[in-house]
């Protein structure tokens, strides 16, 4: 008789990654995001275990980690911990998981802004949440996969990648009020009317990314907020910033402002299928993260600038900035022609190829 792990049954679960198309660095700030659940996804699949180890294999690391139901922060580090987060959240609203094999296979790129992370803890959640019988409905799945991301994996996220992994609706975008977490589907059917979101992953990563760049950014917007005595900078206006003397909280508040009010925008121009329109918003976010929350940088900028003069409507950085990827908004018979200039120009300034390719709007997490 053997002990080890047993045949993989059929995957069934699977959450998927997002796009965001507008509303960077707007979600801390009680405002508007604009995300789409993407066709690329997380699958998982589990075996019930007799004694109550919990032992995650992951198809993209190789390898299997071993915890016990009873995990808590700080046992398990990497990405496995993603998985044990799950297994703890759980474990804080009272829902034990018993022991179990499970297994973990991916399409969504890892790192590139498009939230590999919220797939894998959203299908996970999905996961054990039938195993535990837990009965959470798809805001309760978000929550339990948003703590496990930011309390076990301590990742600062906002609850954007989890609700737009589970409320996922092919061919919709997601406009999420992140003060009270509603949602409203927005039809955005780029693709039916020919065109394409290219994502191009810079693969640049510099040091501000890794936190210090998002806390003293999300520092100064609360600085902004209290000097304006509002709760969050959702509530200010444009005329409001005039009170603002600091020249650096002026610009990072109008940054906010303004992206807010591009999201609202961005909404109108779906509904109405005015595509040179989203390009125009598209241009005008990038200036204001590059220009007044300075979170871009040159591969970013690069990217940006390369697939506009390639024909792209509008392009603009995705993500928490200072690397990452660039969204670009092309005519699908100019997608050749704008992957073809991102790469030159990327080969003229010494870098690597960035990764390119085509996302569209999917399904949010589900049972298979
Ligand atoms: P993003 O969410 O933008 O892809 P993050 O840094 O937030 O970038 O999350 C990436 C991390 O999530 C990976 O480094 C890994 O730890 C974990 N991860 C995501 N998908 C998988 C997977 N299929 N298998 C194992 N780990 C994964
Ligand atoms: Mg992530």
């Amino acid at each position: 008789m053997t002990t080890g792990t047993p045949a993989r049954p059929d995957w069934g679960w699977a959450a998927p990654g997002r796009v965001n198309l507008m509303g960077e660095h707007t979600d801390y700030n009680d405002g508007w995001v604009l995300p789409f659940a993407i066709r690329h996804r997380t699958k998982v699949a589990l075996c019930r275990r007799d004694d109550d180890r919990v032992r995650v294999h992951s198809t993209q690391q190789d390898v299997t980690v071993e915890t016990t139901a009873s995990t808590v922060p700080g046992d398990v580090s990497g990405w496995a911990g993603y998985v044990a987060g799950v297994v703890w959240a759980l474990g804080t609203d009272g829902h034990r998981v018993p022991g179990v094999d499970l297994w973990v296979d991916s399409d969504v790129p890892m790192g590139a802004g498009l939230s590999s992370s919220a797939a894998l803890a959203c299908a996970t959640a999905l996961a054990l949440d039938d195993l535990a019988g837990a009965g959470l409905d798809a805001a309760g799945i978000a929550d339990v996969a948003r703590r496990a991301e930011n309390d076990y994996v301590r990742a600062p996220t906002g609850v954007m990648d989890q609700l737009a992994s589970v409320h996922g609706r092919a061919g919709h975008a997601l406009l999420i009020d992140t003060r009270d977490l509603t949602v409203e589907h927005h039809p955005a059917r780029f693709v039916e009317d020919g065109y394409a979101l290219l994502v191009i992953d810079t693969g640049a990563t510099h040091t501000l990314a890794d936190g210090g760049g998002y806390a003293e950014r999300r520092s100064e917007c609360e600085r902004a907020a209290e000097l304006l005595g509002v709760p969050a900078l959702r509530d200010v206006t444009a005329a409001d910033l005039d009170r603002l003397d600091d020249e650096v909280l002026h610009r990072r508040a109008r940054h906010v402002v303004t992206e807010d009010a591009r999201v609202l925008d961005c909404v109108r121009l779906l509904d109405a299928g005015d595509w040179a329109g989203v390009g125009a918003a598209f241009a005008a976010s990038h200036a204001s993260m590059r220009d007044d929350f300075e979170i871009s940088c040159d591969e970013l900028d690069v990217a940006v600038d390369a697939s506009v003069a390639a024909g792209a409507l509008g392009a603009r950085m995705t993500g928490g900035g200072f690397g990452g990827s660039v969204i670009a908004l092309v005519a699908a018979g100019d997608a050749e022609a704008v992957t073809s200039g991102c790469r030159r120009a990327f080969a003229e300034h010494g870098w690597y190829e960035p990764k390119m390719f085509a996302v569209e709007p999917g399904p949010g997490a589900a049972r298979l």
